[in-house]
């Protein structure tokens, strides 16, 4: 091993033991960025709209008739940060049960997306929302009301999943 690694330093020329030719390749590189047009965002000003694949913060799909969820508990039992706590309760619409309770502490969840895989009703989703800024510790729990987002702003992320599942 060693005698191969040999042979090959003794078969560069003088140049290339100076390693003059790579830096100048380095150099001209760098050059070469400098002159491309920049794509420095603005942020807050210009903000980024992330495509459908994107992982953001959990949320509930809100539909038309109100939430999808049926308080099955899926989600809860297959979050690995142990970060949602849903309690169900009976209902006298079609679906029989719904979350009396459903709050995921943004503080655990890493992001994974397995609440959203597992959900058979695809009731929860992972949103395009990054922007996630809490003041105390009791901010990050968040409730069905801050949970709950309209069908209507999801589409990308339904259409996503349906279209790679
Ligand atoms: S994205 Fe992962 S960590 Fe976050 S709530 Fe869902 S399952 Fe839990
Ligand atoms: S969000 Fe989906 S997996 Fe979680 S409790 Fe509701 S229906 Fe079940």
């Amino acid at each position: 091993m060693n005698n191969t690694k040999n042979t090959e330093v003794e078969r560069r020329s003088f140049w290339e033991k100076l390693y003059i030719p790579e830096i100048a390749k380095g150099l001209g590189l760098t050059l070469a960025e400098m002159f491309k047009p920049k794509f420095t965002r603005q942020y807050p000003e210009e903000r980024w709209e992330p495509l459908g694949s994107y992982r953001g913060r959990p949320v509930l799909v809100d539909d038309v008739d109100g939430e999808r969820c049926v308080a099955c508990g899926l989600c809860s039992r297959v979050c690995p940060a142990l970060a949602i706590e849903v309690n169900a309760d009976e209902t006298d619409r079609d679906k029989e049960r719904f979350p009396v309770k459903f709050e995921i502490n943004m503080l655990r969840c890493i992001y994974c997306g397995f609440c959203e895989e597992v959900c058979p009703e695809e009731a929860i989703v992972m949103s395009k929302d990054y922007e996630l800024v809490f003041q105390r510790q009791e901010d990050a729990i968040m409730d069905k009301e801050k949970l709950l987002v309209p069908v209507a702003q999801l589409q990308d992320r339904l259409e996503f999943l349906r279209q790679y599942r």
